[in-house]
């Protein structure tokens, strides 16, 4: 029997996994992925490991703070900036300042990587969490699903009914596109909020990382990438046209590739950060916030293993 199981090994999953570790609970997590990290996912292109999901995290909770001050003296993370410009069919426009964004240069996931450091993670595709707890093979006290809301139906149905209707929730979809080129030749931004064009976000990710590597990354808009999860190369050229239109320049890359998140972003808050039923099942992930964020997922994760540790003590 095992303490606890987890469900999920992005920064939610191994961040809840890590508070029952410390507090000497036996756990085991389970991901589908071949890599943890979920939505801080990243593509190697030429050397280089360019952002896919997240690609900074903003801080103001004073428990991700600590963490965070970690990874900064550790160059885990770095200082990216205050400061995105806005962007349309027209070009850059104006620079914005808001909270400092920390980027990390080995990208998001080795954040993840590093908070796992000691956990052993297995590559499974768990299928639905039977009334006993059994999980691929394995009985367990507690079962932990950290992950998107819908994916945690599929995983609820159909022994447990009332939770899988507490985990629902609707999630906008999105496609990331990677674009690397021979040099720089785009006019020098971090990043933008595009408006009016089928993208809503570009970044250089060479600057955020620190390293100059001439790789920009684009996110569709929910729509626009919703409607092409079946085939997400067919975003390519459109969003390769709205690069150029954003940055006023021509740009023909020498490798792109392009990234469906079926579930990218929570949509509708949520005020508690976590779910833990007397069954022994538990609930977090960046769904459980007001606002789908890393700080919060790691948030929902912590706060879910402090419950676990609480329970089984
Ligand atoms: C394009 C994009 C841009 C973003 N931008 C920002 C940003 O700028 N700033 C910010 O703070 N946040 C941003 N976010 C949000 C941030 O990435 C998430 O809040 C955070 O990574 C969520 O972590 P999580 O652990 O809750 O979920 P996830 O990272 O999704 O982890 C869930 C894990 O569960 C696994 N899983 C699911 N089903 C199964 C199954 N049946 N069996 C086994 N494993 C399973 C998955 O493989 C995955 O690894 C962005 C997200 C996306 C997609």
């Amino acid at each position: 029997m095992t303490d606890v199981t987890v469900v999920g090994a992005g920064i939610s999953g191994i961040a809840c996994a890590q508070r029952c570790v410390a507090a000497g609970l036996s756990v085991r997590v389970l991901d589908r992925g071949r890599r943890a990290g979920g939505r801080l996912a990243a593509r190697t292109v030429d050397g280089h490991a360019a952002d896919l999901g997240a690609p900074y995290a903003t801080v103001s909770d004073d428990r991700f703070r600590a963490v965070v001050d970690d990874w900064l003296g550790r160059g885990l993370l770095r200082e990216w900036t205050d400061t995105f410009r806005v962007a349309g069919p027209d070009g850059l426009g104006e620079a914005k300042t808001g909270p400092m964004r920390y980027a990390a240069p080995g990208a998001m996931r080795s954040l993840v990587d590093d908070l796992a450091t000691g956990i052993e993670i297995e590559q499974r595709v768990v299928g639905p969490i039977p009334a006993d707890l059994v999980v691929e093979g394995a009985a367990s006290r507690v079962v932990v699903l950290a992950m998107p809301g819908p994916q945690a139906v599929r995983l609820l149905q159909p022994d447990h009914p009332e939770l899988a209707a507490a985990a629902d929730q609707p999630f906008a979809a999105g496609i990331a596109v990677v674009a690397r080129f021979a040099e720089r030749t785009w006019p020098e931004f971090d990043a933008a909020f595009v408006s009016d064009l089928p993208i809503r976000w570009l970044a250089d990710d060479g600057r955020s990382h620190g390293d100059g590597a001439p790789v920009l990354v684009a996110h569709t808009t929910a729509d626009f990438g919703g409607q092409h999860l079946e085939d997400p190369d067919a975003v390519i050229e459109p969003v390769l046209g709205a690069m150029r239109q954003a940055l006023g320049v021509g740009l023909e890359p020498v490798d792109v590739r392009a990234h469906r998140w079926t579930f990218a972003q929570p949509t509708a808050p949520r005020d508690r950060t976590f779910l833990l039923e007397a069954s022994g099942i538990g609930l977090c992930g960046d769904g459980w916030s007001e606002k789908s964020k890393v700080e919060a997922a790691w948030l929902s994760g912590d706060d879910l293993g402090a419950a676990v540790v609480e329970r089984l003590a």
